[in-house]
């Protein structure tokens, strides 16, 4: 099973990946995440990376499909790639390079989530430094503590207004194509995000287990 998770910026594709991962014995790949983490080393591609990221916008291809092929090479498990491909481009890279590797994609998932809820989900979530969970937090008495392990919480720096509106504006710009692009290969589904968690996640197990 090799997994392209989609939906627009706060449509739950961390939240569901994790729960995958409980179930399914998968390897993760977060283009996010890995970006943080080069962000977060101070190294000099990841000041470069900070400047993109921290705003909104997309990094390059080219290198997010380097970034990428590194790390599909260094797994034999079925893969749940979250947040990859974001552009028709990376897609298209994507598909040549699992050919290159004999793998397949066997499942596209969107989660569905209306317009109108994205930048309230996002500005409402907090990720817990020490456990990695992802919350939702009431804006006006948000937790300070992970409600799992008690750990520190943070926002990230793309999760405010004004940058959530951005990203949703490069979604609709450079990411919903990629709809476009799976939509007639058979593999390509979608589920409603506007559900709790557990409820979306049932959809998606269904899915996987047909
Ligand atoms: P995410 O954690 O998936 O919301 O990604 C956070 C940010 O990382 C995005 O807003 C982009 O700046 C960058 N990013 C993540 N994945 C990609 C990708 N596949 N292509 C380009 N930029 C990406």
């Amino acid at each position: 099973m090799n997994i392209i998770l989609m939906g627009c910026p706060g449509a739950g594709k961390g939240t569901q990946s994790a729960k995958l991962l409980q179930t399914f014995p998968l390897h993760h790949i977060s283009t996010g995440d890995v970006l943080r983490a080069e962000i977060a080393s101070g190294s000099p591609l990841g000041k470069q990376l900070g400047e993109i990221v921290n705003k909104g916008n997309l990094v390059p291809d080219e290198l997010m499909v380097q970034m990428l092929e590194k790390i599909v090479k260094s797994t034999d498990k079925g893969i749940i790639f979250d947040g990859f491909p974001r552009t028709v481009p990376q897609a298209e890279a994507l598909d040549a390079m699992m050919q290159r590797l004999n793998r397949a994609i066997t499942h596209v998932i969107m989660i569905d989530l209306p317009a109108e809820e994205v930048v309230n989900r996002i500005c409402s979530r907090r990720q817990c430094k020490k456990c990695g969970a992802i919350l939702r937090v009431d804006i006006k008495n948000p937790l300070e503590k992970c409600s799992a392990c008690g750990g520190e919480l943070y926002t990230r720096p793309d999760d405010t207004p004004e940058r959530a509106t951005h990203r949703l504006e490069v979604y609709r710009n450079s990411t919903l194509p990629v709809k476009n692009y799976y939509q007639t290969s058979g593999k390509y589904v979608e589920v409603n995000g506007n559900q709790t968690p557990e409820k979306v996640f049932e959809d998606i197990t269904k899915i996987l287990e047909k």
